[in-house]
């Protein structure tokens, strides 16, 4: 019998998360490791620096899950509420212990800086919780596990001090009061089909199974699938990834770039140092976002010679060869040019393969034929050059970034 999952849910203090300019990286980092140890996170809240709005979402969340983490708002300034909101939640005081205060006092002397006197408010700990040293920073940690079983845990904000509390304090602890348990998973990335049509393909298998637990996560023509087990054996948990795993392989098919995590440039990468090939580009709508990718992976100079970054004809005719004539003849933007462009990067280069982008990335520009989003995609080998035409949706920077993670993948399909 398979306990339900531990619960937990998250929350960020901080007035800051709540503007435009700053994303709450802590809970989506603190998610991924209660995943790892089998707790699920069943919500995620941003609270800005108000004691007693906080008060009431600690105590509400506490009445749902058995593990609530805080970060943030231990600071040692006024809107610093998070120690005062979580004891006016329990109808608790806050106790000042000296040891805290000698440790905060010890670390300025040793970064040879005063201790301000608001420093005083990080040494109050709440009745009954424990505090968590913390060397990276100032604000100790608190955690307690309540009467009713229940865990409560209060991290500082900055994601360094955040990580390392946990890492040293917290990650065991959960640990140990979790039920003897075991975690299996797998992982599919896919390219080459949206995430609706993907779902579309897949739910009707996953959506039957409740253990393993599937997640889908997409980026522009890029999926990953990840399938969590959790069981009280390790037997038993790969027997379940077993029995669901095959299924959404065999639905996906060649579509499956990845079951180890790697990202499709790294893949690409290794298909060629499998087959001791090498590799040129000639890029214009991306301007440099292929070769970007590429060479973002470590080592890829084994197997990249380097690419053409030709955005006017001119520079197409120059630096690749393209015929004037061509152009003319065809736009641009067209499955010739992008032939052209592919051999032209391969045979001045020397290189065994070549893949070209040619397209309209928008706002502005294309043709009634060819429309904001056509981006022909060449690629070249010594024995066949071929380009085909997609027609790509979103904005500027998405289509750009379709085109680069297309181009990958035809040429994937081309190695692979
Ligand atoms: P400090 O002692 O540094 O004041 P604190 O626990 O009071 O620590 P905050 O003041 O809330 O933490 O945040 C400090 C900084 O940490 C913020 O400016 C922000 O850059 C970062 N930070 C806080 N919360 C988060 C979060 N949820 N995700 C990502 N970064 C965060």
């Amino acid at each position: 019998m398979i306990r339900p999952p531990m619960n937990a849910e998250i929350i960020a203090v901080g007035s800051e998360m709540l503007t435009p300019q700053r994303v709450d990286t802590n809970s989506l980092w603190l998610t991924d490791q209660l995943n790892q140890l089998g707790v699920e996170v069943v919500a995620k809240m941003i609270v800005g620096d108000d004691r007693e709005r906080l008060a009431t979402l600690f105590s509400a969340a506490l009445a749902r899950a058995e593990i609530v983490i805080l970060s943030g708002g231990l600071g040692p300034t006024e809107d610093d509420v998070t120690r005062d909101a979580v004891a006016l939640a329990l109808g608790r005081t806050t106790e000042f212990r000296q040891e805290l205060l000698d440790a905060i006092a010890e670390r300025f002397q040793r970064m040879n800086r005063p201790m301000a006197e608001i420093n005083r408010r990080q040494a109050f700990l709440i009745q009954g919780f424990e505090a968590l040293a913390n060397p990276r920073g100032t604000a100790p940690g608190q955690w307690s596990q309540l009467d009713n079983g229940k865990i409560v845990v209060l991290l500082p904000g900055p994601p360094h001090e955040l990580k390392g509390m946990y890492f040293d304090h917290c990650q065991q602890r959960i640990r140990s009061i979790l039920p003897p348990q075991h975690i299996a998973t797998l992982q599919f990335r896919v390219a080459g089909i949206g995430e609706s049509d993907l779902d579309q393909l897949i739910a009707p298998v996953y959506t039957r199974y409740s253990n393993p637990v599937t997640t889908v996560l997409a980026k522009p023509g890029d999926v990953e699938i990840h399938l969590r087990a959790r069981c009280p054996s390790q037997e038993e948990a790969h027997a379940l990834l077993a029995a669901v795993g095959p299924q959404i392989e065999a639905l996906l098919g060649p579509r499956i770039y990845s079951r180890n995590g790697d990202d499709l440039e790294t893949t690409v990468g290794k298909l060629l140092l499998q087959r001791k090939a090498t590799l040129s580009v000639a890029e214009s709508c991306t301007g440099g976002l292929l070769a970007g990718r590429i060479t973002s992976v470590p080592g890829s100079s084994a197997y990249f010679n380097g690419g053409f970054l030709t955005y006017t004809n001119a520079m197409k005719q120059a630096l690749l060869g393209v015929d004037p004539a061509l152009i003319a003849g065809h736009t641009e933007v067209s499955e010739a040019v992008a032939i052209a462009m592919a051999e032209g990067a391969r045979t001045r280069t020397g290189s065994t393969y070549a893949v070209s982008v040619t397209g309209y990335a928008g706002p502005d520009g294309g043709t009634e034929a060819n429309p904001v989003g056509t981006v022909f995609i060449g690629l070249s080998s010594k024995e066949k050059s071929k380009a085909r035409r997609y027609q790509l949706f979103g904005d500027r920077s998405r289509v750009r970034a379709l085109a680069v993670t297309t181009a990958l993948n035809k040429l994937r399909q081309l190695l692979g």
